[in-house]
This record gives structure tokens, C-alpha cells and sequence, in this order.
């Protein structure tokens, strides 16, 4: 996988609002944020899509999102509601090839875009 912008945010090369870090993962607040809250949890496990996983791996994603739901109480958000979205290639939106769970919260959020 080739190095990607999230690789240098976790070396402390480019700066960024890290939330959470554990042995497993980071988080990171979005730098063009889609909603009041938008944090970005980034596995330190590296694969380029979530088409890479391979199923004895599936762990390395459920880490993703219960690490957002910890946040989300934590934080005092998560009776209230949040979502979250993985994108994936190119119809999915998908711009950093690293994979990486948004966090969106804080407003209600509309349904899906098309
Ligand atoms: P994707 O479109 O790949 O699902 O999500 C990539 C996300 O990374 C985008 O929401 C984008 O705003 C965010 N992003 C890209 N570059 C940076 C950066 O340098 N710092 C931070 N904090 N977020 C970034």
C-alpha cells in the first residue's frame, strides 16, 4: 500500500487534532468537517480499501466502530445519535487510500446523498 497523508498525521509530520490513540488505532478531527462533529478513525493496521480486508482481518474494522461509539459517550453525543461511513473507491467517494471510519455528528444529519 502506498503511503498516504493519514501515514505522516500519525508520524506528528503534518499536524492535526488527534482525539483517541491506542494501540490499534487513532482519531483525528476532519479537516474539511461534513458535520459539527467529524472525526476520522484511522486503523494502524494499514489496507488501501475496505475491498482489501480479508475476513480473518474483519476485527481491524469492528475496532473502528466501537472505538466510535466509545468516543460518541464519552463525549456525551451517542444518546443524541451520530453516523458513521466508510467510502469506498471511486462512486464511494473514497480519497485517501488508507482505510479510515467518519464519525459524523452533533446536528441531525440528512439521509444519504446520491
Ligand atoms: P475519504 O473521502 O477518503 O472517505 O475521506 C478522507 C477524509 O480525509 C476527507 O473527509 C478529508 O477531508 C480528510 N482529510 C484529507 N486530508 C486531510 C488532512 O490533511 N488532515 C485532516 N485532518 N483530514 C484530512
Amino acid at each position: 500500500m502506498s503511503e498516504t497523508i493519514f501515514h505522516k498525521i500519525r508520524r506528528g509530520e503534518i499536524p492535526a487534532d488527534i482525539v483517541f490513540e491506542d494501540e490499534h488505532l487513532f482519531a483525528f478531527r476532519d479537516i474539511a468537517p461534513q458535520a459539527p462533529v467529524h472525526v476520522l478513525f484511522v486503523p494502524k493496521t494499514d489496507f488501501a480499501t475496505l475491498n482489501d480486508v480479508p475476513d480473518e482481518q474483519a476485527i481491524v474494522v469492528g475496532r473502528l466502530a466501537t472505538a466510535a461509539a466509545r468516543y460518541a459517550q464519552a463525549e456525551g453525543f451517542a444518546e443524541d445519535g451520530y453516523r458513521i461511513v466508510m467510502n469506498c473507491n471511486g462512486d464511494g467517494g473514497q480519497t485517501v487510500f488508507q482505510i479510515h471510519l467518519h464519525l459524523l455528528a452533533g446536528a441531525p444529519l440528512g439521509r444519504f446523498g446520491t
